[in-house]
């Protein structure tokens, strides 16, 4: 069993927006270009692999026909606008199916002992795609996709989705809204603040699904130490929820210096990330992780974050997490966690 495996393709990059869009497909290959560096500089058994298309089917397990095909046409004809910042041309809707695609194989091959853990290095992204609508950059939502597969074809009833973009990942978040087999956790730059202007605290799932959103909105400079503690947070419900998986949207755009963003993690808060992912999934689901790529845009950090969250989820343990016990959280984020305390208490032991 591996370590680690890699989903990728250079297939990717024939998806372009335009020339000046952040969301380039220059991003992967610095991804790409850490695991392969990581490879030659540790013991760990790291695989890179290439990724197969989507069956319909399983677009359909997500999303409305209206929007397939609405993808499909505009994309046949040439490409077009979606939303003002999302755009398509003649393979977006080729490639989003193979994104889609990659993604349902990385949990494919951690349902099936493959790998202990795996990472789908796609684009286009997928966490901003609704069952009926593209926006945000997304086309087709890869990670609901996969977790939808791991339920109804492979029998799981817990899973849980981590969203660590910087941001809310809506489409994910409505498209299990009214379940609770997926608890779905994101930790997001404030609504107020940021894209998509929603995930506040107060929006915790309807029916079955009550409880099972949680939102956990960090005010703008948020820094690496009260990120860490707001993953600690997250951790203490998926911990409650006792996940079969952990599913995981990465997005790196919380880095200092993202084009897009307005927090201020370092490199070494995703090292930490990692690690305390590891560190969760080894105590409730055997290690299983699987990472879906979302956002992340500061192309000349691209390579180190990757290559440190890598370490980080392969159990490599960094410094700042014996930081972290020494350095209390600041105030303005203490706030944050009191508001989602408040709207999840009926449901959560905090
Ligand atoms: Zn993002």
């Amino acid at each position: 069993m591996n370590d680690l495996t890699l989903v990728y393709s250079d297939e990717f990059k024939k998806h372009v927006m335009d020339r000046a869009h952040p969301e380039s497909p220059e991003r992967l290959e610095h991804t790409i270009k850490a695991a392969r560096e990581l490879m030659g500089e540790c013991e760990k058994t790291i695989e890179i692999i290439k990724p197969e298309i989507i069956e319909k089917e399983d677009l359909l397990s997500v999303h409305v026909p209206d929007h397939i095909e609405k993808i499909k046409s505009i994309s046949m004809a040439g490409g077009g606008m979606i939303t003002l910042d999302t755009t398509m041309n003649e393979h977006t809707y080729d490639i989003a199916k193979l994104a889609a695609g990659a993604t349902k194989l990385a949990a494919k091959l951690v349902d099936e002992n493959h790998s202990k853990t795996s990472f789908a290095v796609v684009r286009p992204p997928g966490h901003h795609a609704e069952a009926n609508s593209a926006g945000g950059f997304c086309f087709f939502n890869n990670i609901a996709i996969a977790a939808e597969w791991l339920i109804s074809k492979k029998g799981y009833r817990r899973v849980v989705i981590l969203d660590i973009d910087h941001h809310f990942g809506n489409g994910t978040s409505h498209i299990f809204y009214h379940r609770s087999d997926v608890l779905y956790v994101s930790i997001h730059a404030h609504p107020m603040y940021s894209y998509p202007g929603t995930g506040y605290p107060t929006e915790i799932g309807i029916v079955e699904g009550m409880g099972y959103n949680v939102n956990i909105p960090l005010l703008p400079g948020t820094e690496s130490i009260d990120w860490l503690h707001s993953l600690n947070f997250a951790s203490n419900i998926i911990e409650q929820f006792q996940p079969q998986i952990i599913l995981v949207s990465v997005g790196f755009d919380a880095l200092i210096g993202d084009p897009v963003g307005i927090l201020n993690l370092s490199n070494n808060a995703f090292f930490g990330t990692g690690y305390i992912i590891n560190q969760l999934a080894n105590k409730f689901c055997n290690g299983k992780i699987c990472c879906t790529l979302e956002g992340g845009y500061k192309i000349e950090q691209l390579e180190e974050v990757s290559k440190k969250f890598f370490k980080g989820m392969l159990g490599y343990k960094p410094k700042i997490i014996e930081k972290l016990q020494e350095t209390r959280i600041s105030n303005h984020t203490n706030s944050m966690f009191s508001q989602v305390k408040r709207a999840l208490r009926d449901y959560w032991k905090f």
